[in-house]
C-alpha cells in the first residue's frame, strides 16, 4: 500500500469519534493490506514502531524533525529556513499542520508504507557520531517521497505525537472484523459469531503481547493459524488483574476456600528466564530489566538453565528494620542513572506469586494450587507462621505470604496481620482457577485496607485536562486537573473528578511540564466531559486519586453512558501518586469498576 492511501485512512480515522466506527474503517484499512506490511500498519497506527516491550519509541526532537523538513523543501528560499520554521512551528502549534503547509502544491513521490516504515526503523536505531545528520537526511528523503497529507502524519508520528486514540481493543475489533464484514441478515448470529473470533483475537495478543504479530498471523492464516501464538520466554503475557470485594465473608460467598495473599505495593515484575538470559517487563509491558540488577543476578542463580516466566512484586527492603520500605520510596529505584548506587541504598526483595511457564511448557492454564506447588519447588519458602519475614536473609526471591481457608474469620484475622504491618492488603484466589492473562475477574479478588468514612480504595484517572492556577498556584501555571475513568465499551474517557490537591509544589510544576506536552486545541474524539478546563490533554497520563467518597453527579459523565441521567464524581479526591509510569491510558479505572466501588459503598454505609 502507497504511504499516501495510508494517510488517507489516518485522516478518515482522526474524525471518528466512536469506537465501534473507528474499528470498522481501521479494519476496511487492514482488509486492503497483505499480511507482511499488517505489522507496520498496526504499530504506526498506536503511534510505535514497534510493541512496548521491545523498546523503540518514536519521538524525535522537534529541531530534527525541522531540520529535515527544511532539508526537503531545501529549494523553497526563506520559507524553508529552519529558523523561520521554529516560528512557523510555533505559530501553527502542530508540526504534522505546519509539513502538510509546507508541502503543499509541491511534486512529491510516492513511497509506500513498508519502505516509509523500515527506514523509520532504521532512523530510530542510529546512534553514535554523524548519527543525527544522517537521520535528517534520511528522513527528508521521506518527506520528499509522499504528498502533503501524508507529511503531516509522517512529522506528527516521529514527533510520537500521533495520538489517533486507537487503543489495543480497537484494534482486537477491527481484526476480528477483517474475518466477518458487515452484519448479513442474521444481525444476532453476527454479533455472535463477531465475540467468539473476538475472543480468539484477544486471547493470542494476550499470550505474546504484540499486535503485529497476531494481525499478520490472522491475516496470513485465518483464525485456527492463531493456536500457533503461544507463551514464549522473551514476549511478556498480559498480566492478570483483580476485581474487589468488601470484606472475608462475601470472598469465601464466591470462592469457597481460597488461598489469600499479603497484597504488595511495589513493581510488579514479570520475569523471563531462558538459560542465563533474564529479562523482566512492568504491568504495562515494559522492559524493566535494567533497573533491577538484583533480581537479573539471582533468578540466574536460582533457575540455573531452567527456563521460565514468574511474577512478583518487587518490594524496597530495610534490612536494619527488617522491613519493607512504602511504595513512595521504593518508586525512587525507578531510574536511568546510577542504578548500582541505588540498589545498595534501597536494596529489594520480590514476593513471588505466580508461576506461568517452567521447563519449557506452559503452566499458565493449570488450576493456581499446582501453579503454587511448583512455585514453592522453585522459590525458597520461609514463613512458618503469618507474621515471619518472607524472604530468608541473604535473598532476594521469595514466595508471597500464603494462608488457604474456607473461614471468613480467618480471612478477616489474615488481613488485620498484614495490614498491622503496612501492607496494602490481601488478595484471594480461586484455588482452581487458571492465570487468566490480560483480564480482570473474580480468579483474583483484592480486599485493601478501608479508611473510616472514605473510600476503600484508590482510583487511577486518566488525565484529559487541566486549570491554570489561581491565587499562590499562579506561578505553577496549573491549580487543578481533570480526571477521567476509561469505558472499555465505547473506548471513551469519561470526566469523574476535578483534583486540585496531593502534589507537592514541585511534582505540580513537574505534572504540568509533561500536561503541556500532551495539549490539544479541542477535546479529542474519545472524551466525553461535563467541565471544561482551560487546556484540554490528550489522554495519556494516569495518577491515583484517593477521595472521601463517591457520588452521583449532575456534572460528569462517568457511568451516563448507560443513558442515566446522573454520572459519578469524586468526593474531595487528591493525587496520591504523580503519573504512574507502569499504567497506560486503558488500564485506568473504568466505569464499571466505579459502579461496583459505589454499590460496595453503598453495602457499607448499609451496614454501619
Ligand atoms: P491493583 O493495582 O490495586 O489493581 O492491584 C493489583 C496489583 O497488586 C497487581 O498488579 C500486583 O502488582 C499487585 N500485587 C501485590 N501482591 C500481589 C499478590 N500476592 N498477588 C497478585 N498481585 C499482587
Amino acid at each position: 500500500m502507497k504511504f499516501d492511501t495510508f494517510s488517507e485512512y489516518l485522516s478518515r480515522m482522526e474524525g471518528t469519534a466512536g469506537r465501534l466506527e473507528l474499528a470498522a474503517q481501521l479494519s476496511e484499512l487492514l482488509r486492503g493490506l497483505t499480511p507482511s506490511e499488517t505489522p507496520a500498519a498496526l504499530y504506526m497506527v498506536q503511534g510505535q514502531l514497534l510493541p512496548p516491550f521491545a523498546g523503540e519509541p518514536m519521538g524525535m526532537a522537534a529541531r530534527l524533525l525541522l531540520r529535515a523538513m527544511e532539508r526537503a523543501l531545501g529549494d523553497q528560499g526563506e520559507k524553508g529556513r529552519s529558523r523561520d520554521l521554529d516560528a512557523l512551528l510555533a505559530e501553527v502549534g502542530d508540526p504534522g499542520l505546519l509539513a502538510e503547509r509546507l508541502k503543499m502544491g509541491r511534486e512529491h513521490g510516492h513511497l509506500d508504507l513498508s519502505g516509509i516504515y523500515e527506514a523509520l526503523l532504521e532512523i530510530s536505531r542510529m546512534s553514535g557520531s554523524g548519527s543525527q545528520d544522517e537521520k535528517i537526511s534520511r528522513l527528508a528523503k521521506l518527506f520528499q517521497g509522499v504528498s502533503p497529507l501524508s507529511s503531516r502524519y509522517l512529522a506528527r508520528f516521529v514527533m510520537g505525537r500521533l495520538r489517533l486514540g486507537i487503543g489495543d481493543s480497537t484494534i482486537v475489533d477491527a481484526l476480528a472484523r477483517t474475518l466477518l464484514l458487515s452484519p448479513a441478515e442474521d444481525e444476532k448470529a453476527w454479533k455472535t459469531e463477531m465475540k467468539r473470533i473476538r475472543q480468539r483475537v484477544e486471547g493470542a495478543y494476550n499470550l505474546c503481547s504484540d499486535l503485529g504479530r497476531v494481525g499478520e498471523v490472522l491475516r496470513r492464516e485465518g483464525i485456527e493459524g492463531l493456536r500457533s501464538i503461544r507463551p514464549s520466554v522473551g514476549y511478556p503475557i498480559r498480566m492478570a488483574l483483580c476485581e474487589r470485594l468488601g470484606s472475608g465473608a462475601e470472598i469465601i460467598e464466591k470462592l469457597g476456600r481460597a488461598a489469600v495473599e499479603s497484597k504488595y505495593d511495589g513493581f510488579r515484575c514479570q520475569i523471563h528466564c531462558d538459560g542465563s538470559h533474564v529479562r523482566i517487563f512492568s504491568r504495562n509491558l515494559e522492559e524493566t530489566t535494567g533497573m533491577f540488577p538484583e533480581l537479573v543476578s539471582e533468578a540466574r542463580a536460582i533457575l540455573g538453565r531452567r527456563t521460565a516466566i514468574f511474577e512478583g512484586e518487587a518490594l524496597g527492603y530495610d534490612g536494619e528494620n527488617d522491613s519493607y520500605h512504602p511504595f513512595q520510596v521504593t518508586i525512587t529505584r525507578k531510574r536511568k542513572h546510577n542504578i548500582l548506587e541505588k540498589s545498595e541504598e534501597i536494596p529489594l526483595k520480590c514476593l513471588v506469586f505466580d508461576l506461568l511457564y517452567l521447563d519449557g511448557e506452559t503452566i499458565m492454564e493449570r488450576p493456581f494450587s499446582e501453579r503454587r506447588r511448583l512455585l514453592e519447588g522453585v522459590f525458597p519458602v520461609h514463613r512458618p507462621k503469618f507474621s515471619e519475614r518472607e524472604v530468608p536473609p541473604d535473598h532476594v526471591f521469595g514466595a508471597s505470604r500464603l494462608i488457604e481457608t474456607d473461614d471468613p474469620h480467618t480471612i478477616d484475622l489474615f488481613f488485620d496481620e498484614v495490614v498491622e504491618e503496612g501492607f496494602e492488603g490481601i488478595i484471594a484466589k480461586r484455588l482452581d482457577g487458571v492465570y487468566t492473562a490480560g483480564s480482570r475477574n473474580f480468579n483474583w479478588i483484592k480486599l485493601k485496607r478501608s479508611y473510616k468514612g472514605a473510600l476503600s480504595d484508590t482510583v487511577d484517572l486518566v488525565l484529559i485536562g487541566y486549570y491554570r492556577g489561581k491565587g499562590l498556584r499562579t506561578r505553577l501555571g496549573i491549580g487543578a486537573v481533570l480526571g477521567a475513568v476509561f469505558d472499555p465499551e465505547s473506548g471513551r474517557y469519561l470526566s469523574i473528578a476535578r483534583i486540585g490537591s496531593g502534589l507537592t509544589e514541585e511534582k505540580w510544576k513537574d505534572l504540568r511540564e509533561m500536561l503541556d506536552d500532551l495539549r490539544v486545541p479541542e477535546p479529542p474524539p474519545t472524551v466525553r466531559s461535563g467541565l471544561v478546563p482551560d487546556f484540554w490533554v490528550y489522554p495519556k497520563i494516569v495518577v491515583t486519586v484517593l477521595a472521601d467518597e463517591l457520588t452521583r453527579s449532575p456534572v460528569h459523565q462517568a457511568g451516563r453512558s448507560e443513558g442515566e441521567e446522573e454520572g459519578y464524581a469524586l468526593r474531595f479526591p487528591r493525587m496520591v501518586s504523580g503519573p504512574r509510569a507502569d499504567k497506560g491510558p486503558e488500564e485506568a479505572t473504568t466505569v464499571s469498576e466505579i459502579r461496583r466501588l459505589f454499590e460496595l459503598q453503598r453495602q457499607r454505609s448499609l451496614r454501619e
